[in-house]
């Protein structure tokens, strides 16, 4: 078994148990293995262990590697978009986890009755408000979702975010329970075309209390494949 692979599994298997911890079923979270700047033969060695999840953050590269790995892959666009390059995504991604605008989305809906598909997304929130960070603030997030409602095209699926990076997953925990709160006050709304079935939440530095809190999928990279080296990247 290769290093990636024997990651993977690991992390497979805690995340199922920290599920069942928490009184939650295992099917109800998965594992997506982040691959950006990551080879094609690492992402290999991933799949062979089971993995059928991988998140990638930039389209150029993610459209590259699509060409090159089974079709079986669920793909999932975790990073920034712009609007000008959703053309090259939409029908090839599983879930758009990354959408940070109102006009991103109208770009995704428009493209996407363009192919005839329905595009599935996730809104990214910025929990705990940092400059730094894409996203709709938590008070905007119902008005703004009252608004997509009616874009043809989309299907919002649920909410997306990245807490801040901590020392201890423990610190992220209050920003995975308001995470959780929202996507619960937004479905009670029962809003036309609004699931919230979805949460996107948790990476190498916090996922456990992500599980705990009740992601529906964790985002994991540097504890599958090793860190990252962006110096020939772009
Ligand atoms: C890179 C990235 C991850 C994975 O981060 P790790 O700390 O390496 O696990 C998860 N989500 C997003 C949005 C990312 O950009």
């Amino acid at each position: 078994m290769s290093e990636c692979g024997a990651n993977y599994n690991r992390l497979n298997d805690e995340i199922r148990s920290l599920c069942k911890d928490a009184g939650r079923d295992e099917s109800e979270c998965t594992l997506i293995a982040v691959s950006k700047t990551k080879p094609v033969d690492l992402i290999k060695d991933a799949y062979a262990a089971g993995c059928r999840d991988f998140g990638e953050n930039y389209v150029q590269e993610l459209v590259d590697k699509i060409h090159q790995l089974p079709g079986d892959i669920r793909w999932h666009m975790i990073g920034h978009l712009q609007t000008n390059k959703v053309k090259y995504i939409v029908g090839k991604t599983y879930l758009i986890h990354s959408v940070d605008s109102i006009k991103l989305a109208r770009e995704i809906g428009k493209i996407s009755v363009k192919n005839g598909v329905i595009s599935d997304i996730l809104l990214e929130v910025n929990v705990a408000k940092e400059e730094s960070k894409f996203g709709f603030l938590p008070e905007e997030l119902e008005g703004a979702v009252r608004e997509m409602s009616s874009i043809e095209g989309i299907s919002i699926r649920g909410l997306m975010t990245s807490a801040p990076i901590c020392d201890d997953p423990e610190e992220n925990r209050v920003y995975f329970r308001n995470m959780k709160q929202l996507s619960i006050d937004i479905k009670k709304q029962n809003i036309d075309n609004i699931h919230m079935d979805i949460l996107s939440m948790g990476m190498s530095g916090d996922y456990e209390t992500a599980v705990q809190e009740g992601a529906s999928y964790v985002r994991i990279g540097t504890a599958i494949f090793g860190a990252r080296d962006y110096s020939d990247h772009k």
